[in-house]
């Protein structure tokens, strides 16, 4: 994620702010630069751009008003929703308040996950607009009149549902220690989630199929057997030289979905690093290349994904330490073997190609 900065007093801004802690004024986000700014009121609900010379009017997206968005949109545009909230089918019943807390928790998710895909330059648009290959979330709960009716997080032809028990904390650490995984967050879900997502948009019937098959396995396996079998029998011995995940090991759809979520989880924390300037150099190990890094290089602008991953390993390693000087679970709870480099790699590979492919066009 960029570092925004208050552009009336300087102050730094996390990316959900909604006014200035410093000045007071207001701030929204313009998801067309891609950028926070703080704002003026104009009229009733219209406000321009502080300090811009552009008299370009902006509305709040209707979601401000649920304190669960800080996007604006034009205008002149007949639209109620932002880029990220116009992805919205369902939401969780407002009339309980515990549901608007998770609603909250599963938007700041969401939202980081739209500025990434839009950072990424991927194509991105709403089943609203585009029926076939469009994108649609689905937030819902499990029946509570004591029916069956049980609500599986996933994904199914560019419908994303989370159930959103996801979003309560003791909820989430249950079902993590129940499931023996070392991470689970609701960034994390829309991240696995949106790669079944562009595994639809980006590799199947293109011409990087083939590679793909070659680097995760042939996905014509049988994903319903592979589920029953890793569900009855655990994930192979010696797993963890070739997945990132226990759960990446079921079967290569999952294997993708599992890998392009740290394909996301490295590239924006890179981002965050890069944006603070964080360098690392340990003092008990000053000359040792593969401990010392400087990040000085926007993740989003590198050709390259070996100019990444070697600085992540120093980042991390400098994250988890820190993490555990405060008591808490490890930032990066993860050890990247040689082979899902190599996938990651070809994940940075499909991307550069779908931006620029986008940016020719
Ligand atoms: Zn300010
Ligand atoms: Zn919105
Ligand atoms: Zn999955």
């Amino acid at each position: 994620m960029r570092l925004f900065s208050c552009t009336n007093c300087g102050q730094l801004l996390y990316f959900e702010n909604s006014h200035c802690e410093q000045c007071g004024l207001s701030l929204g986000f313009i998801s067309e630069e891609l950028t926070l700014l703080p704002i003026v009121q104009e009229g009733d609900d219209t406000y321009r751009l502080h300090g811009r010379d552009e008299k370009t009017l902006y509305r709040y997206c209707k979601n401000h008003e649920y304190n669960v968005c800080n996007w604006l949109v034009p205008n002149n545009k007949q639209i109620d929703y932002c880029t990220a909230c116009s992805l919205n089918r369902t939401i969780p019943n407002l009339s309980k308040q515990e549901y608007r807390q998770r609603w909250n928790v599963i938007e700041n998710g969401k939202h980081r996950l739209v500025y990434q895909l839009l950072r990424m330059q991927l194509p991105l648009a709403s089943k609203a607009v585009n029926a076939e290959e469009g994108l649609l979330f689905d937030f819902m709960a499990d029946d509570e009149t004591g029916g069956e009716n049980k609500i599986l997080t996933g994904h199914d032809n560019g419908v994303i549902t989370l159930n959103i028990s996801e979003a309560d904390d003791v909820e989430r650490e249950m079902t993590r220690k129940g499931m023996a995984e070392v991470y689970r967050t609701v960034l994390g879900h829309f991240r696995h989630e949106v790669g079944h997502y562009y595994w639809d948009r980006l590799i199947d019937n293109t011409p990087f199929l083939d590679e793909c098959r070659e680097l995760f396995g042939d996905d014509n396996l049988d994903y319903q057997e592979a589920l029953k079998v890793h569900y009855k029998d655990g994930p192979p011995i010696g797993w963890n030289t070739h997945f990132i995940s226990a759960y990446a090991s079921t079967h290569p759809w999952e294997d993708w979905a599992e890998t392009w979520a740290h394909y996301l989880h490295i590239v924006d924390t890179m981002e965050t690093a890069y944006s603070f300037g964080l360098s690392v150099h340990p003092h008990v190990a000053p000359t040792a290349a593969h401990l010392n890094t400087d990040i000085k290089v926007d993740p989003y602008n590198q050709p390259s994904f070996d100019n990444i991953i070697t600085q992540w390993l120093p980042l991390t390693f400098a994250f988890n330490s820190v993490n555990r000087s405060m008591g808490l679970h490890d930032l990066y709870p993860f050890v990247i073997p040689v082979a899902v480099i190599d996938k990651l790699k070809f994940i940075h590979k499909v991307c550069t190609n779908a931006k620029n492919s986008i940016t020719e066009s």
